[in-house]
């Protein structure tokens, strides 16, 4: 670690935990930070401030600035605000309510509704607003690091208006792409607005087959690009996992990594968790049961399922996640004896499929449609399998929770969750969970049916749970991952 003392990071991310969060994103920009700091990393985060932020009441100090943001023909007007977290990473919130005080981040989760309809304008704002706000603080970072489509104009910006300034001249772009689905596309017509120069809309630049496409802007401007998991990295580069950007990444592969996100093992703890009646570590499970006993309960399922495989899976309710497979599959679950939690929130039709499940078996299927922390903790450390039929991941952080948890995954093997569960089928002495290959009902049905054999055996079902909460997963040897591309990035260039 040459110059880890010195170097200076902004994390630009439109959701940072606990500020502001719709999903992954936001816990690994929090966690991640968080472990930059402790490795003696000078990083700083900015974030919009939503209305969820000023919810929270968090103890806060008005910088004495406005900032100017032109987006298009307006010129607006921002206040800067200031938060240090527990951990001593100094947070910048960006106020300008007319953009982000509203009911939700990007948009209603009801697709009938969607997104909102001046998202770019948004994202303009802000990602113009991060260079006046280094301009105010009177710091410049050696790495922006920016996240997703939301804060990728950043690194067009520092190339077309900042790049040749004293500030920002030896400043760099790291992008790090958490889920290539969204990219933020929008009309051609948009790209007035954003002030970047005529010739940078075409094919090698922000345009998209006539549209404006942000992520690609980040991607063609950033000194380096990161994805969350290796086998993300390598799928992303692939037409079927590319989602049309297959060709612009492969053109920067040798620029291209993927680095696996950690977990926060101080959030994500079962032998000290808040939200759960009772602490279990790997050697010692006997608490998990008492986890398992409260849950049922709490969810108001038979107390029969003490004794059978309780299946769970949490996440964002959408076609990705695969929940038309759980719900496939969940009456051949119960018939076997064994229940159901869901926890998400998401598209509607899905609600309503898993609502009918639940009015048909109360007994053992138990959905919950809300955005509920707490309930996400005692669940981990009450179910027995974690199901993740995700069609694709670009990492993941829920089969990672589990695996801590001890609840034993049962995942598709695609990105990064094809890089964190070892398949006991395959590897018997070495397997945390159970894996299937091809997507269909068939194949997701004969992994959990393998899971349900194992756990039929509790010494053997045992082993894969210790191994499993064994696994070193730590935001630590990420963040040094992390640490030692950025020294390179800023040599290299
Ligand atoms: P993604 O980022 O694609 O949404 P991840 O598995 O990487 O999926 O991360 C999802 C994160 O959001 C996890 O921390 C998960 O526990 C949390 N989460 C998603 N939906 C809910 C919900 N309804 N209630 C509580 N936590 C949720």
């Amino acid at each position: 670690m040459a110059m880890s003392g010195n170097l200076k990071v902004l994390m630009c991310a439109s959701e940072v935990a606990p500020f502001a969060k719709t999903g992954g994103l936001a816990d690994v920009v929090g966690a991640l930070s968080k472990h930059l700091r402790k490795l003696g990393c000078d990083v700083r985060v900015v974030l919009p401030m939503y209305r969820q932020t000023k919810s929270l009441q968090l103890k806060l100090e008005a910088l004495p600035h406005k900032i100017f943001v032109p987006v298009g023909i307006h010129h607006y007007t921002g206040y800067l605000w200031k938060t240090t977290t527990g951990d001593g990473v100094e947070v910048y919130l960006i106020e300008k309510d007319e953009f982000f005080d509203r009911s939700f981040l990007y948009g209603n989760p009801d697709p009938e509704r969607g997104d909102y309809e001046d998202n770019a304008e948004r994202f303009i704002f802000f990602c113009r607003a991060v260079f006046s706000l280094c301009l105010h603080i009177d710091w410049t970072p050696n790495i922006f690091h920016i996240h997703d489509w939301q804060a990728s104009l950043v690194a067009p910006y520092l190339q077309y208006h900042w790049r040749n300034t004293d500030e920002f001249s030896t400043a760099r772009c790291l992008l790090t792409i958490h889920n290539l689905a969204f990219q933020g596309i929008f009309p051609g017509s948009y790209y007035g607005i954003t002030h970047l120069p005529d010739h940078f809309f075409n094919m090698e630049g922000m345009e998209y087959w006539g549209q404006c496409n942000f992520l690609k802007a980040g991607i063609v401007c950033s000194e380096f690009i990161t994805t969350v998991s290796p086998s993300y990295a390598k799928q992303i580069q692939t037409p079927e996992y590319g989602h049309g950007l297959d060709g612009v990444l492969r053109n920067r592969s040798d620029r291209l990594l993927g680095i696996l996100n950690g977990i926060d093992y101080d959030t994500w703890d079962p032998a000290n968790d808040p939200f759960t009646v009772a602490p279990f570590d790997s050697i010692n499970l006997s608490g998990k049961k008492l986890c398992k006993k409260h849950l049922l309960k709490e969810l108001n399922l038979t107390p029969d399922l003490l004794d059978h495989p309780l299946c769970a899976i949490i996440g964002r309710m959408t076609y990705q996640k695969g929940y038309d497979l759980v719900h496939a599959i969940a009456p051949t679950i119960f018939d076997h004896g064994a229940g159901l939690v869901v926890l998400g929130t998401g598209i509607p039709e899905i609600m309503k499929l898993f609502r009918s499940l639940q009015q048909k078996y109360p007994d053992r299927c138990a959905a919950v449609f809300e955005f509920d922390e707490s309930l996400a903790h005692r669940i981990e450390a009450g179910a027995d399998i974690f199901l993740m039929p995700s069609r694709f991941e670009p990492c993941g952080l829920n089969q990672m929770y589990s695996l801590r948890y001890g609840t034993v995954p049962v995942v598709y093997a695609t990105g990064g969750l094809d890089d964190t569960v070892v398949d006991a089928v395959e590897y018997p002495d070495k397997g945390t969970g159970f894996k299937f290959y091809k997507y269909d009902v068939d194949n997701f049905w004969e992994a959990i049916r393998n899971a349900f054999d194992v756990y039929a055996q509790p010494e053997k079902w045992q082993k894969i749970q210790i191994r499993g909460m064994e696994q070193d997963f730590s935001w630590s040897r990420s963040a040094l991952k992390y640490m030692e591309l950025y020294e390179q990035i800023i040599k290299t260039d």
